[in-house]
């Protein structure tokens, strides 16, 4: 059979009923390729799942949204079927173009385009008190800072294409959390960057377990942060642990769901003993809190 290409503007085919709280648009392509995409929330900080749905033929999907690419694959492909997409806390509301590219193992080819709105999300201000050199760091820590924030860029962009995951996430913590994620911070008066995670209350030295398996990416002692835990999950999605009092994981270790991976602490710029919980899904600050007990995700290596 000779290749053909095929190209198709293509729209949302459906939005369907979905669990509570989950939002869930099919995009169907002419040739019948179906990808489903599922968000814990269309607003920023959310986090969208598209599963290439059993569909004959296809060898290899690609999903392109803005600045993230997702490659999806049926079994055996070495591409697992199902990827993330993160909507930054910053993301602007509107509509995003989304394009999917299917190809087949006959060598034919399509694109589908869809267009998905994000809505708005508001976020409190909060005026916090810390200690001066936390706002305006001394020049000798200003190497330091630079240093670290190259490093954290560096693991950020970890985009390990396997699924490391293990069921749906778990709190790392059992202390109260505050829904504080995306908050606009203003320290000693002076405006800096929103909070990128939330803060969980939890006593100095109790243990803080991974909220799922995967690889200890990070564990070490950071200016801002303080002691410090970051877990590749797989698939470009990151958890990070900081404040600690003490690191109980290595880099490189291989974590599962539940180990404890530090003790609680205040260490770097911190108001008291908490934890700092974030995640990074591709350079994207998503809600680690619309991790917990979603993410079911089976990997094909795991399912074979
Ligand atoms: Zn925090």
């Amino acid at each position: 059979m000779f290749p053909s290409k095929r190209l198709a503007i293509w729209l949302l085919a459906a939005a369907l009923a979905a669990p509570a709280g989950a939002e869930v648009l099919t995009i169907v392509t002419p040739l019948g390729a179906r990808v489903e995409l599922e968000a814990t929330a269309l607003a920023p900080g959310g986090i969208i799942v598209a599963r290439l749905a059993g569909t004959p033929g296809v060898k290899q999907a690609s999903l392109d949204f803005g600045k993230s690419a997702v490659r999806l694959g049926p079994p055996g492909s070495g591409l697992e079927p199902f990827g993330l997409v993160g909507l930054d806390l910053d993301l602007a509301p509107g509509p995003q173009a989304v394009s999917l590219t299917v190809r087949y193992g006959d060598g034919r080819v399509e694109t589908a385009r869809a267009s998905i709105t994000v809505g708005s999300r508001d976020f409190p201000q909060k005026k916090l008190t810390v200690a001066a050199k936390y706002v305006t760091p001394p020049k000798e820590v200003e190497e330091r800072i630079r240093r670290e924030s190259e490093l954290l860029n560096l693991v950020y962009s970890i985009d390990t294409p396997r699924w490391l995951g293990d069921g749906p996430f778990a709190l790392p913590h059992d202390g109260a959390m505050a829904p504080n994620f995306g908050e606009r911070r203003v320290y000693n008066n002076v405006p800096r960057s929103s909070h990128a995670g939330v803060d969980i209350a939890a006593p100095a030295g109790s243990p803080v377990r991974a909220a799922n398996s995967g690889r200890v990416v990070l564990s070490r002692d950071l200016y801002f942060s303080g002691k410090t835990v970051i877990i590749d999950h797989g698939l470009g999605l990151l958890t990070v642990y900081c404040h600690f009092s003490e690191l109980r994981a290595k880099r490189g270790q291989n974590v599962r769901k539940g180990d404890v991976v530090g003790l609680a602490g205040s260490t770097g710029r911190s108001t008291g003993p908490h934890l700092h919980w974030s995640a990074r899904l591709r350079q994207s600050r998503v809600d680690p809190a619309a991790l917990v007990g979603r993410l079911e995700l089976a990997s094909a290596a795991q399912a074979r």
